[in-house]
């Protein structure tokens, strides 16, 4: 296994024992690309959904939120071309009757021969393999398949079968009785649920041209491979925004929104070099337009968000279906005819990243194994977690020294006055060292320990995670230490 492989596995097994992320179902030996996420990843997940939530809708007068239902009318995924498109192309072996998704094959194959200094071919196949994808071009991917003589990992032979598109939405049935029962499906997207809406959130908040549409919710796709924790799973969560724009500014505003995108992901503290935009070679069916903004995970560079020029194709296609008017009157006046510029159906700029895949950025980013060097010479590790202040799971830890001597009550008095405003610990047990370490493995950023000092002089030693050291402050600067860094 690489450095990087073993980090991967590292993180994996820190994320399930410090209660972080589950595997779901796992009493009766789990299900495949399905998680759990703990009392410590609840309130990592809740908090990166917050903190999106308040950049889009808080901190940007023009976006306002909606929260639309996971099913939808079946009309709404014929309209949106999930029906006829939302598929991979995929391929079986049919000794071991694995099914992978082409591209992940051939990539899994690329990879190998970097691995064995091969860059060169591995380029040349990747490039061949998108222009393939792009012209749907099944023979030619199959060809370039068996070619390269890629096998099956499980049988290790190339008895592959033709190359067929899978369609990834879950189905099952609305109605009480089963011939009465409608086909509906899990939603694949949350952005559908904004489309519908467009006109409702419109006209009651009274919004204007360019304006925005933000949601965070559940989407089910039934991905065949999904094998990376994480990264990729059959149920997650997308945090998604519309934004509704003039017909013609779409490139200005594409603009506008991937740097917007990546700023945001920067105010985390995350380094720049972290991160890269990957513009599309085949654009969705509905796009004119899109890129992804791709972070360097433990498995690679890999997408984290995509920004998508979504053109009229959504309104327009809902407008057909429905036979409902999906045109929005702009009263402003055009410089360039003197007129206003009237009834049309928006175009739209969709900025899409998924919640569980930002968590495993952050795990990622976080997750450090540091070896210490004691003042003796002698050599000590910690598993530290650099969770940005502002989403960690826990902000504050309170450690009286001792059980005894009236040191609870003062640490509990502490807690009492700090847990309304933001999330505390407290914990008596064990000695301080300990406590730290445990503090430290779940990304808390301060703890403060009450002794018999406090008692006399109402100060206590604060420890900061990152960097370890102490200082002694007066009880009532911790509030203000602690909401400075989260604001
Ligand atoms: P991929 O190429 O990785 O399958 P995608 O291009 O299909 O992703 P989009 O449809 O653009 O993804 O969805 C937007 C975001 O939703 C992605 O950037 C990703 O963060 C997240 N996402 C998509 N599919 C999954 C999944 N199966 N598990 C977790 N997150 C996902």
């Amino acid at each position: 296994m690489s450095i990087q492989e073993n980090r991967f596995q590292a993180i994996i097994s820190h994320a399930k024992e410090y209660g972080f992320v589950f595997q779901s179902s796992e009493i009766y030996d789990g299900l495949s690309a399905v998680y759990d996420y703990g009392p410590f990843g609840s309130e990592l997940k809740k908090n990166i959904r917050d903190y999106w939530w308040k950049s889009m809708t808080q901190l940007n007068g023009n976006i306002v939120g909606i929260d639309a239902a996971i099913f939808m009318h079946p009309t709404t995924w014929k309209a949106s071309g999930h029906v006829d498109n939302f598929s991979d192309p995929m391929i079986d072996n049919r000794d071991s009757q694995k099914r992978y998704r082409v591209d992940h094959l051939i990539e899994g194959y690329t990879e190998s021969l970097k691995e064995t200094g091969q860059e060169a071919k591995a380029e040349d196949i990747l490039g061949l393999m998108d222009s393939l994808i792009a012209k749907d071009d099944f023979a030619g991917l199959k060809k370039l398949i068996e070619d390269n003589k890629i096998i099956c990992a499980v049988s290790g032979t190339a008895n592959w079968t033709d190359i067929r598109q899978f369609n990834l939405m879950f189905s099952t049935q609305i109605g009480s009785l089963s011939e009465e029962a409608d086909t509906i499906y899990l939603r694949p997207e949350t952005a559908q649920g904004i489309f519908v809406n467009f006109l409702n959130v419109q006209k009651t908040a009274r919004m204007k041209i360019p304006f925005g549409i933000a949601q965070t919710g559940k989407a089910f796709r039934n991905e065949i491979v999904a094998r990376q924790f994480i990264f990729r799973m059959r149920e997650f969560e997308q945090m998604e925004m519309q934004f509704f724009i003039r017909p013609g500014t779409q490139k200005e505003w594409y603009e506008y929104w991937k740097e917007a995108r990546l700023k945001w992901h920067l105010s985390l503290g995350i380094p720049a070099e972290k991160y890269r935009y990957h513009n599309h070679v085949k654009l969705a069916h509905y796009a004119d337009a899109a890129l992804d903004i791709e972070y360097e995970f433990p498995i690679g560079f890999k997408e984290v968000e995509g920004i998508h020029s979504r053109t009229d194709f959504d309104l327009s296609q809902h407008q057909l279906y429905s036979k409902k008017k999906m045109q929005y009157f702009d009263a402003e006046i055009d410089e360039k005819t003197g007129k206003p510029f009237g009834n049309y159906i928006p175009y739209v700029i969709e900025t899409s990243i998924g919640l569980d895949r930002m968590f495993l950025l952050i795990l990622s980013h976080a997750y450090d194994e540091e070896i210490l060097i004691k003042d003796d010479g002698s050599k000590d590790s910690r598993v530290v977690l650099h969770i940005p202040p502002v989403i960690a799971p826990i902000k504050l830890a309170v450690f009286p020294l001792t059980k005894k001597d009236g040191l609870p009550e003062v640490a509990r008095a502490i807690m009492d006055e700090c847990k309304p405003h933001f999330r505390c610990f407290y914990e008596e047990k064990d000695a301080i060292g300990k406590r730290y370490r445990r503090q430290d493995a779940i990304g808390t950023p301060f703890c403060v320990t009450v002794d018999h000092q406090t008692l006399e002089d109402q100060t206590v030693t604060i420890r900061f995670r990152d960097t370890m050291l102490q200082e002694r402050i007066p009880v009532k600067e911790i509030k203000k230490i602690v909401l400075n860094s989260i604001c």
